[in-house]
């Protein structure tokens, strides 16, 4: 039976919480905790405040040869570098630059037990995955913008062929694996850019063109970023899967993670061609941290969509029905008064979520096997 290397970081602020509570998930599965060597290895704005690295040479190794790496978030804000940009977010970034983790996958979905903060949503009715591209854009340029005379500063906006055409393509083939969008089931991946108002994004949407042209099956949408807030807010059950731009994805997947409860809520799977990185899409909420009422639920996802792609590429079947497992008893957990934490309106914490999740494994594996 294979062992699988997974680096654990647990970063800063709530990060340490929700990364503990995903990790307790697993090891509560004997069957898929026996297959996994955890290691713990820091990174994030308290080591660098600490060590004076925020993504120490030997985190960065073990890293990359691990099978996957698992983490909590990262960032202090009031640490940041003489430029002002935080430094505890490097480390993410670097992950996604220097492993070239290109697509960036964030599934939006309305669970049983969530009441959406938007009017008349019910379970079902919101399920759409954000297509992330992660190595491009805008936030290529961190550390190498420039600002002149303390008059003007400027960031440059990178789209190359090779990166759209890949993180296109992850798009259709996600958007094919899929049963369409909920309020007509028909499968479409909409094209999310400001093609109306640069050269780079137009370059975006001509490559999703001729990507999209070996998907005939595939309906082809756009909207513009700015009113994609809009369409997001009014007509969710409208999408399936949307593929975007580096910034534009960070910004729209947190409006999104909000529709369907809160920041809490929404998982992250970040890929390249040999590493995964599994976060949950918020940050580290230092207001709350410490304090055991953080939200798990994304961090726990994370985890369970870890295994979920390591079974795939190790052709792994245990790992891929932990997965489910965990999925099912998570919405279990929703379900019962005692599963929602005070951003959902409840009073749970975030050890008791996990717990909670826990109980629910083995119904979970029963429901399976019914
Ligand atoms: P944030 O996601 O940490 O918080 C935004 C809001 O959502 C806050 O009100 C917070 O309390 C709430 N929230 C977030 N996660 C929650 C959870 N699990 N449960 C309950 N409530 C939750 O974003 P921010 O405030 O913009 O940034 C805080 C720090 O996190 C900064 O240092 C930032 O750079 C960093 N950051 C890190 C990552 C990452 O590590 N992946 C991502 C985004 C931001």
């Amino acid at each position: 039976m294979k062992k699988y290397d997974v680096v654990v970081v647990h970063g800063d602020g709530i990060g340490r919480e929700v990364c503990q509570a995903a990790l307790d998930v697993i090891q509560a599965i004997p069957d898929v905790s026996s297959a996994f060597n955890f290691r713990d290895l820091p990174a994030g704005a308290g080591e660098y405040l600490k060590s004076g690295s925020v993504f120490p040479d030997e985190t960065f190794e073990a890293c990359k040869a691990s099978d996957a790496v698992l983490h909590g978030a990262t960032g202090i804000p009031e640490v940041t570098y003489a430029d002002g940009t935080e430094v505890g977010i490097e480390f993410g970034l670097q992950m996604r630059f220097r492993l070239d983790l290109y697509a960036n996958i964030r599934p939006i979905k309305l669970r049983p037990g969530i009441t959406s903060r938007l009017r008349d949503r019910k379970p079902g009715d919101i399920d759409y995955v954000i297509v992330r591209e992660n190595t491009e854009g805008l936030y290529a340029a961190r550390g190498n913008g420039v600002i002149l005379r303390d008059e003007l500063a400027v960031d440059t906006l990178t789209m190359t062929r090779k990166g759209i055409e890949r993180i296109c393509r992850s798009a259709f083939e996600l958007a094919r694996s899929r049963n369409g969008a909920p309020s007509d089931g028909k499968r479409r991946v909409t094209c999310c850019d400001k093609a109306n108002v640069l050269r780079s994004y137009a370059f975006f949407r001509k490559v999703f063109n001729e990507v999209g042209e070996e998907y005939p099956d595939i309906e082809k949408d756009y909207a513009y970023a700015d009113a994609m807030t809009c369409h997001l807010i009014e007509r969710p059950g409208f999408y399936d899967v949307i593929v975007t731009e580096n910034m534009f994805g960070d910004i729209i997947s947190d409006l999104a993670a909000v529709t369907v409860g809160s920041m809490g809520m929404s998982p992250s799977a970040e890929l390249g061609e040999r590493n995964g990185f599994f976060q949950a899409a918020h940050g580290s909420a230092p207001t709350i941290a410490g304090q055991n009422i953080a939200n798990p639920y994304g961090s726990i996802l994370s985890a369970a969509s870890m295994l979920e792609w390591l079974g795939q590429r190790h052709r792994d079947e245990r790992l891929g029905r932990a997965a489910a497992q965990i999925d099912r008893a998570v919405n279990a957990a929703m379900g019962s008064p005692k599963g929602l934490t005070r951003d959902l309106g409840g009073n749970a914490s975030t050890s008791g979520i996990a717990e909670l999740v826990i109980q629910n494994l083995p119904a979970a594996l029963d429901e399976a096997a019914a």
